[in-house]
């Protein structure tokens, strides 16, 4: 059996010092906030090279204090890609701001800059992209800030993205929690916008064994913002309180986790190299009619997830049904995008508005990842397809 994500090889790998990492926090009674999370705080912003690295209780946390501090809110506007798991647009309408959805690329699966800019405009114009076709105008919302995702991995084009941004006056905030350890342009993923922002959730590439996020800046002032805000928004001290904010540490225990996952995380990445390319080469020799995910030059995936796209939804059952006979589990991220939940009814998306999301979302489909995962099996799940 091969499963999806194996967290069982990587903790029989850092079991030793894992248990006495633990055992070491639970013997010190220092349960919140203890000196493991600003050790660990430490040892990552050394890793992503930035200036500033705040822990956070999970990814969307993250987010939420990111665009928190901000100071994003009602009558908002936020641009994002539909094809992404939730916490991304379900923090900006926490926030009482408007997601704006923006449609991808079919060759990286991120957000297409192209289509960016014509959102933004038409926002600014007072148009909802959904809505521009009707021409019913909405209420006037603010161009405020971009978020765009690394999915599966790989950096989006913060050239392009960092360039409408500086054109339009908007924030970048960077969701990196698919991409931590992939760079772009030589820079690492977190660090591509003025804020970043990551996951710990245990399926991620660095992942601890529960919930758990960092922000990064390189900016001192938001860098203190981000810990007011993750602790009830405190000032001078623990009584004393000069905003709105929320609980969001990282708990002890899980910072004493990811410190030592971290020792061996820069060798997992380059592991998930060697599945990418195996995957790759071993797809093409059989031929099997899917397209592979294509990283261009000057990009590092971090290989959150190997997703393919198969011909159309009818093709990409039969794989999985293949794969399913021979025992290999497989996911689709994502099975619907954004703009069409239930969730995000309100904002009058119909079918048809995002259409290259909405293509991906009927014909991906991921298999296994991860850096245990061996030529042998790689081979065996390829040969399963064809
Ligand atoms: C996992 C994930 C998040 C949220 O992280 P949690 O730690 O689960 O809250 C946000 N954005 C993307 C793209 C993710 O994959």
């Amino acid at each position: 059996m091969i499963p999806f994500v194996d967290l069982k090889s990587q903790y029989l790998t850092v079991q030793k010092d894992i248990e006495a990492s633990v055992i070491g926090v639970l013997r010190s009674g220092q349960y919140i906030l203890g000196p493991e999370v600003s050790m660990f705080e430490e040892a990552l912003a050394r890793y992503v090279g930035v200036k500033h690295v705040v822990s956070c209780a999970s990814g969307t946390d993250a987010l939420m204090i990111a665009l928190m501090a901000k100071g994003i809110g009602p009558g908002d506007a936020v641009f994002t890609t539909p094809f992404t798991f939730m916490a991304t647009a379900e923090v900006i309408a926490l926030l009482g701001a408007t997601p704006v959805f923006v449609d991808i690329e079919r060759d990286t699966f991120n957000i297409d800059a192209a289509s960016l800019e014509r959102a933004i405009v038409s926002v600014r114009d007072g148009l909802l992209p959904s809505r521009r076709q009707s021409g019913v105008s909405s209420k006037q919302l603010n161009p405020k800030g971009i978020i765009p995702v690394d999915l599966f991995g790989l950096p989006a084009n913060y050239e392009k993205i960092q360039s409408i941004a500086n054109k339009h006056g908007l924030l970048v905030v960077e969701d990196a929690a698919q991409s931590l350890g992939g760079k772009y342009h030589g820079r690492m993923a977190g660090a591509l916008a003025e804020i970043g922002c990551t996951s710990f959730f245990p399926a991620k590439p660095l992942g601890c064994y529960g919930d758990g996020g960092a922000i990064f800046t390189n900016d001192d002032t938001l860098a203190d913002l981000f810990r007011s805000i993750r602790v009830h928004g405190q000032g001078q001290d623990r009584y004393e309180n000069v905003r709105i904010g929320i609980t969001g540490r990282l708990d002890t225990i899980q910072a004493a986790i990811l410190l030592a996952k971290l020792k061996i995380f820069p060798a997992e990445i380059e592991a998930r190299q060697r599945v990418a390319a195996r995957y790759g080469t071993s797809l093409r020799a059989a031929n099997v009619p899917v397209t592979l995910p294509s990283v261009s030059t000057g990009y590092l995936s971090a290989w959150a997830q190997y997703t393919l796209l198969a011909e159309n939804s009818k093709k990409r059952q039969e794989l999985i049904d293949k794969l399913k006979k021979a025992g290999i589990p497989t996911a689709i991220y994502y099975p619907r995008p954004l703009h069409l939940q239930k969730a995000f009814s309100n904002l009058g998306y119909s079918s048809g508005d995002l259409p290259v999301a909405e293509e991906c979302a009927s014909r991906v489909f991921s298999v296994p990842m991860h850096p245990y995962l061996t030529d042998e099996a790689i081979d065996a799940i390829v040969n399963a397809m064809k």
